[in-house]
Order: C-alpha cells, then sequence, then structure tokens
C-alpha cells in the first residue's frame, strides 16, 4: 500500500517532533487524553441532540495499556471516532488553530526553535515525541468500517480497512528506546503514567482507568499476598473548584492547597469564585499562611494554573497575576479560552486580559476585607508579603500606587503599631497640614531621631520607615487623601508659626548669619548649607537635606553597584535654642578662638552623622577631638 505524504506544513510539525529536544516530552498523553475526551464530548453531545436512544454517560471512558515486554502504550476511547476521510483530514493535516499559529511562523527561522512545541497544544503529533511510530485504529459512530492509520514519522502515514470492536479511537504509541538523554521507558511504567494523568488530566470529566497490579492477603493463608489486577480510575473527574460551595469544607480547602501547591501550612484566605459574563471562569486561589522560602528571589516564579474546561493548558500563567500579587497561589479554569493558544498568543488574548483584570480587583477586595475583619490576620499576612505591596506601589512610576494605597502600613509613633494612611488621617491634628515621615533602620533607633522631638510634642504622628522602598515609595505615592507626605528632616515642617516666633526665628538666623557661613566653610563640600533648627528641642545637632534625594535615599542608593556614588544635598542644622549655639557664638566672637569654633563644627558634625547612622569621616580624630575636651 502507498504511502501518503504529510500535508507541507504538518510535514514540519511532525520533523520538528520527532527531532524535539523539548523538556516537557510527557505532554504527549495530556493531548492524547484531550483528544480523547473531546471524541467523547462529540458522541455525547450528539447523543443528546438527536435523541440517539442508547448511550448514556455512564458507558464513557478512556482507557490506559500499559505492555512494558512489546514497548507500547496505548490509549482507546469510546467516543465519536474517525472515519477513513477524516483520519486522512484530521491526522495527515495539522488542524485549524495550531496550524494557524505554526503557519504564522517565519519560513526561516530555525526549526530549533523547539519553545513553540510546549506553547500551544500541539495535538496528536506530540506522540512522536515519544515514539517510533503510531498507529490509530478508529471506526467511526454509525459506521460498519474500521480504519487504521499508520504512521513511522516524516515519510508518510498509510490508511488500510481493519477491524474494531465498537466505536470509538484506539492510539497505539510504539515508545522510543532509551537514549543517554532520555528515558522514554518511563511512559511505560504505572506510576509515572498516574502520576502524568494526576498532574494534567485529573479533571477530565470521563474517567481514565488502567489496570492496575494491587496486592491482598491471599484467602487462608497467613502473612501471605498475592497480587490481582483491577481497573482503576486514575482521575477525580469532579474539579474540586467545579464544586458547589456550599459542599466544601475549610479542610477540603486546606486540603487541597497543601496537596496541589506543595505547602505544609494551611492558607491565610481562600478565595473561591464563579463569574459568569463576557467572559465566564472560576477561579481558585489561595494566600498562602507563610512566606515561600524563596519568595523574595528571582527562582521565585509568579502564575496562577489556567485550565481550560478542566484541562490544564498553562502551569504558572504570570500574565494572570500583578507582580504585587505575585504571592497568590491558585488556578482559573475558563471555558472560553481555546486549548490551543500559544504564550505569545496567551499575551495579548482578550479574554485572559479581562479575568486578569477581575481577578486584581477581587484579591485586592478580600485584602481589603481581611484588614477590615481580621486585622490580627491582616497583620500576619503583611508581615510575610507586605513588602511586596510597597515595591507594587513604586514599580512602573507608581502606575498601581492607587490600588495598593489602602492596603500598605507603617509603623506609628503615637500607635507603637501598624497603621493605614486612612487610619493615620483620621487621627490628623485640626491644625496639622502633612502626614510626617521618618525614616531609619528599626523603630527604635528612629524614635530617638532628634528630627521628631518638635512633632511628638506637637502631638502630630509619624510614620517610621523602616524598609528600603519605603520613601521611594512614598515619593511616588506624593499624598494621600490630599494630604503631602512630609519628612521630618525636610528643611519647612511646614507647621504654623505665630507671628512673634517667626520674628524670633528670624532675627535669631541673622544675628548668627556669620557664624554659621564661617561653620560651612569649615565643613566645606561636606554640607552644603549650616542653619538654625526650630525644630530641635534637647539635642544640639541634627542632619538634614535639602531637595528629593533624602539622606535615607542615599545609603539606599549608594548599596547598588554604581560607578559614582550619591550624596544628598547635606545639611547641619544647630538646635537653636540649645546652650550649644551660645558657646559657639562665645568663641566665634573672640577672633584668637577660631581654633576652637573649628573643633566644636567638626564635632557637631560627626555627632550628627552618627545619630543618622552615617559613619564618621575619620573616627580617629574625631575620638581625639573628643579627648582634647576633657582635658583642656
Ligand atoms: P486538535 O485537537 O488541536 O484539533 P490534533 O492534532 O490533536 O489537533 O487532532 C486533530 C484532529 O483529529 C482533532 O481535531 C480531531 O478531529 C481528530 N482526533 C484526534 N484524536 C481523536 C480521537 N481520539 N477521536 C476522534 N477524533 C480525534
Amino acid at each position: 500500500m502507498a504511502k501518503k505524504q504529510f500535508k507541507a506544513e504538518s510535514k514540519r510539525l511532525l520533523d520538528l517532533m520527532i527531532n524535539s529536544i523539548y523538556t516537557h516530552k510527557e505532554i504527549f498523553l495530556r493531548e492524547l487524553i484531550s483528544n480523547a475526551s473531546d471524541a467523547i464530548d462529540k458522541l455525547y453531545y450528539k447523543s443528546l441532540t438527536e435523541d440517539i436512544s442508547g448511550l448514556s454517560r455512564e458507558q464513557f471512558s478512556i482507557r490506559i495499556d500499559i505492555d512494558e515486554e512489546n514497548r507500547t502504550l496505548k490509549i482507546t476511547d469510546n467516543g465519536i471516532g474517525m472515519t477513513k476521510d477524516e483520519l486522512e483530514k484530521n491526522l495527515g493535516t495539522i488542524a485549524k488553530s495550531g496550524s494557524l499559529a505554526f503557519k504564522s511562523e517565519n519560513e526561516d527561522e530555525k526549526m530549533e526553535d523547539i519553545d513553540i512545541i510546549g506553547q500551544f497544544g500541539v495535538g496528536f503529533y506530540s506522540a512522536f515525541m515519544v515514539s517510533d511510530k503510531v498507529t490509530v485504529l478508529s471506526k467511526a459512530y454509525g459506521e460498519e468500517t474500521a480504519y487504521e492509520w499508520q504512521s513511522s514519522g516524516a515519510d508518510g502515514y498509510t490508511i488500510t480497512e481493519s477491524e474494531k470492536e465498537g466505536n470509538g479511537t484506539e492510539i497505539t504509541l510504539y515508545i522510543k528506546e532509551d537514549t543517554d538523554e532520555e528515558n522514554y521507558s518511563e511512559y511505560l511504567q504505572q506510576f509515572r503514567l498516574r502520576m502524568l494523568i494526576k498532574r494534567y488530566s485529573d479533571y477530565i470529566r470521563y474517567p481514565i482507568q488502567m489496570m492496575v497490579e494491587k496486592s491482598r492477603p491471599a484467602s487462608g493463608e497467613e502473612n501471605e499476598y498475592e497480587t490481582y489486577s483491577e481497573l482503576e480510575t486514575l482521575n477525580s473527574m469532579v474539579p474540586m473548584w467545579k464544586k458547589n460551595k456550599n459542599e466544601l469544607t475549610e479542610e477540603d480547602y486546606n486540603h487541597f492547597y497543601k496537596e496541589k501547591f506543595f505547602d505544609y501550612a494551611d492558607p491565610a484566605k481562600v478565595i473561591h469564585t464563579d463569574v459568569e459574563g463576557v467572559v465566564s471562569y472560576t477561579s481558585l486561589m489561595f494566600i498562602p499562611g507563610q512566606r515561600p522560602y524563596n519568595y523574595y528571589s528571582k527562582d521565585y516564579e509568579k502564575g496562577l494554573q489556567l485550565y481550560s474546561s478542566g484541562v490544564l493548558i498553562m502551569d504558572k500563567c504570570a500574565d494572570l497575576l500583578p507582580d504585587y500579587f505575585s504571592f497568590v497561589r491558585g488556578l482559573v479554569d475558563s471555558q472560553d479560552l481555546s486549548l490551543n493558544i500559544s504564550r505569545e498568543m496567551l499575551q495579548h488574548d482578550r479574554q485572559l486580559k479581562a479575568i486578569a483584570k477581575r481577578i486584581e480587583k477581587k484579591i485586592k477586595g478580600e485584602l481589603e476585607a481581611m484588614l477590615k475583619t481580621d486585622r490580627e490576620k491582616y497583620l500576619e499576612f503583611y508581615k510575610n508579603f507586605g513588602i511586596q505591596l510597597k515595591y507594587g506601589m513604586y514599580d512602573n512610576y507608581g502606575a498601581n500606587k492607587d490600588v495598593l494605597k489602602d492596603l500598605v502600613m507603617f509603623h506609628s509613633s503615637s500607635e507603637k503599631a501598624l497603621t493605614t494612611f486612612a487610619e493615620y488621617v483620621s487621627r490628623m491634628k485640626e491644625e496639622q497640614n502633612y502626614i510626617y515621615y521618618a525614616t531609619g533602620s528599626g523603630t527604635e533607633a528612629i524614635d530617638k531621631l532628634p528630627q521628631t522631638e518638635l512633632l511628638k510634642d506637637k502631638g502630630f504622628e509619624i510614620l517610621y520607615l523602616t524598609d528600603e522602598i519605603d520613601e521611594f515609595a512614598l515619593q511616588v505615592l506624593h499624598e494621600y487623601e490630599g494630604k503631602e507626605f512630609k519628612s521630618v528632616s525636610a528643611e519647612d515642617l511646614g507647621i504654623e508659626e505665630t507671628e512673634e516666633e517667626k520674628a524670633a526665628a528670624e532675627k535669631q538666623a541673622e544675628d548668627s548669619k556669620e557664624l554659621l557661613e564661617y561653620m560651612k566653610e569649615v565643613l566645606g563640600d561636606k554640607v552644603t548649607e549650616v542653619r538654625l533648627s526650630q525644630r530641635l528641642k534637647s539635642h544640639p545637632v541634627c542632619l538634614t537635606a535639602k531637595g528629593g534625594l533624602s539622606i535615607e535615599m542615599e545609603k539606599v542608593l549608594n548599596q547598588m553597584p554604581m560607578d559614582e556614588k550619591i550624596q544628598a544635598e547635606r545639611v547641619l542644622e544647630i538646635n537653636a535654642k540649645h546652650d550649644i549655639l551660645e558657646a559657639l557664638t562665645k568663641a566665634f566672637a573672640l577672633e584668637d578662638e577660631r581654633a576652637t569654633v573649628d573643633k566644636y563644627t567638626n564635632l557637631l558634625y560627626n555627632q550628627a552623622l552618627l545619630i543618622e547612622g552615617l559613619p564618621v569621616d575619620d573616627p580617629v580624630a574625631f575620638s581625639n577631638a573628643i579627648c582634647d575636651l576633657m582635658v583642656k
């Protein structure tokens, strides 16, 4: 019997499959089982629409048979089957969507670009990734004759008349011999197939059955076991997420989560939704109860599993989750998505985008609800993933700040606990115009910062920013409910002063003008300015920064590998009400005491550095200068 040639494009895909270096060869099983399930769907549908009696849902099944000796794996269904013409048409050419995607591939592009294989449903041809030869014995429903399609790959295929009982299709794969790189024999092992079916096809709605060897106590004999074979259904058929919510207990969800996502802790939150509309889908998502060990490393991969009518099409669909919710685990199942869809195509898929948008909203809503109704739980969640939310606020120039601004929290000076912006604003004093914040390595260190004294004195709350990202995130956010953020180190704290206070401060500044200019000269490039400060109470000095770059930001940025170090415009502030100003003024008044003023200036500057958590320029000189003061 003459061999027929494959249509050109089918041949190319076939070549690709045969020579595949693709690592996920195992998906062939998913593809063949999905085809079998589709074929049953078609017949079932026909029986419903054409009112065919004698067909009931229960009798449908997909059967897997292993013959280890002959190295064959058989996948059998009792679905609609194929006529001779259909065998020719369906298996001699690549069908529909698959071919479309393939066509759009550039002719000249290297055939090694295997990645496309895993990206769209590759269908029937994927069988050739693991087989030397494939036969398809099929009898269409209502037909008398069966036909067998046979091919060993690129050189073509034959179709011959054959015999088969009942309708349906029986696909036999002649599994390749093992090579150094590839262990094909695993596709002849029960446990491996069982695992693959669990993994990829668990929710196929028809039973996938296999003869499984089991052992039981031999009758009559004690401590003796005999092996026997039994037909076992390997898939659970009804996806958990398709079950009625009322039927599911918390334990069901927790168990499912832990098993599916390999976690040993219960999830902090389960989000199970059914959405009907322009795009219909079911989603089952979990917020982990603990942080995955690799969460903040580049190994962590975000994404939700994507199912199309119960068939897994992608394990980690990144497009379904924004980065700031990357901690969410779970899945989406939609009947509106095509199985044959490549990753590139998915990115532009309108349905998928619509789903992603709704999912984002849903997660946000659930977190907000958690914050409102179960604060303790939220705090636990925030401990695990809060930083991610803050990064999200900062990312993309703040494109998503509005999604996140009500979810982030910072330590509060007055509450001594984490608080939200909304809560802060609700506590603001009438005469308070800004949301104040202070930065530092920890809340205790910040609490002692001289810059916070005046504000605390006035009873103004201060947010303590302890993570590197915090100040950057706040800068991007700029304001909350019309209240701007202001650093406690800002040049102008925006505190309302009386006319007298203002006049007194101006006069004092005027009187000290020469002294301050002299001190600036002594410090040279180290500071941009030396000025008097009204914000300090008991502390003699502090260091602040002018312009957008704060000292804390300078520290963060300088940790990154860069050629040039960045420096904030440092300002040394001298407490206008402190005795130290008097001492400086006295020394400055005496011409021959300039050396003392120099020494004091350097000492004060170094003190300010230490308070800010910055290294002093010359620790030895600094400690000698202090000793000098003692022995004077
Ligand atoms: P796809 O499933 O993406 O259309 P395939 O290459 O997997 O592409 O299959 C091509 C066609 O062959 C299917 O559309 C279907 O019509 C037919 N087919 C494949 N497997 C079976 C089967 N087990 N029973 C009946 N028809 C099948």
